[in-house]
């Protein structure tokens, strides 16, 4: 029989990656703890989005999830690979080795490919080079500023070409200045390689210069309370903290989140 519905060109594309229901509880009996869900979510390919949400709203916990380092407890969440491009994560703590030289961090994931090692070394020194570190190739990580070692986190994510980039605060170490510098960094990346991106903030500002779209998520058990799409084309620069749009969206964030900040504390 015939598909009476086949695809046509205005179809939205199939997600990278859908929850459906997905709710993660820990413990048992008395003593449960209910911190995700249930939350439905559709990720575009190429679509970058962030998700903002007060502390223990179960931020971490969908992020694991979506990872594959935690189950969830009920619902599903699948990702869909087109070729055999894998998940990269990049965490708070960076994960870097300190034992290891910063050429072989960001060689680290294309040895798990098996990736050969010519080429393997070449992208690796591709990817420091584009991070303004390919003078720092054979130095070991402590030898290296905080904003240094984020950026070889982030080389070491991206030089694997990965499908879906999993990102969970990985600014919040940082001061101010260098945030902003590795935000507009990670902007200019991600509209050039149009990597489909879930990033958890709790930076207002970080997920409207960053995201196509931000979700906001309630106080524990975390589920998505509002959705809102910075107004800036792309591809878009870091100026766009200066618009006036900018600001009031920052507000009107700032009140859906306050909100839930409010319910946490009396909770
Ligand atoms: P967020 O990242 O939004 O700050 P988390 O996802 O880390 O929040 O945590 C959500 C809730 O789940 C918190 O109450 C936290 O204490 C709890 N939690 C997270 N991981 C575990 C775990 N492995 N065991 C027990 N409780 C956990
Ligand atoms: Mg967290």
């Amino acid at each position: 029989m015939e598909d009476p519905h086949p695809p046509s060109p205005s179809d939205p594309p199939h997600p990278k990656l859908r929850a459906r229901a997905v709710t993660r509880t820990f413990g048992r009996a008395a003593g449960a703890v209910h911190a995700l869900g249930p939350i439905d979510l559709d990720i575009a390919p190429g679509e970058f989005t962030c998700v903002v949400g007060p502390s223990g709203c179960g931020k971490s916990t969908l992020l694991r999830i979506a990872a594959g380092l935690l189950r969830p407890s009920s619902g599903e969440l699948g990702i869909r690979t087109a070729a055999r491009r894998p998940v990269a994560m990049i965490f708070q703590d960076y994960g870097i080795y300190d034992w290891k030289t910063v050429q072989a961090n960001v060689r680290f994931g294309l040895d798990i490919q098996r990736v050969p090692r010519k080429e393997a070394n070449a992208r690796a020194k591709d990817w420091l080079t584009r991070m303004g570190l390919a003078e720092f190739a054979g130095a070991y990580p402590t030898a290296l500023s905080g904003g240094m070692r984020q950026r070889v986190a982030i080389a070491r994510a991206l030089a694997v070409e990965p499908e879906i980039l999993l990102m969970d605060e990985p600014f919040a170490a940082l001061d101010a200045q260098l945030r902003t510098i590795l935000q507009d960094e990670l902007l200019t990346l991600t509209q050039t390689t149009r990597t489909t991106t879930l990033f958890i903030t709790h930076s207002l500002e970080e997920a409207i210069v960053l995201g196509d779209r931000v979700l906001v998520m309630s106080a524990r058990p975390g589920r998505f309370i509002a959705e809102r799409r910075p107004p800036f084309p792309r591809p878009r620069s870091g100026q766009v903290r200066a618009a006036p749009e900018f600001t009031a969206l920052k507000s009107e964030l700032w009140e859906l989140l306050r909100a839930e900040v409010g319910t946490e504390a009396a909770a």
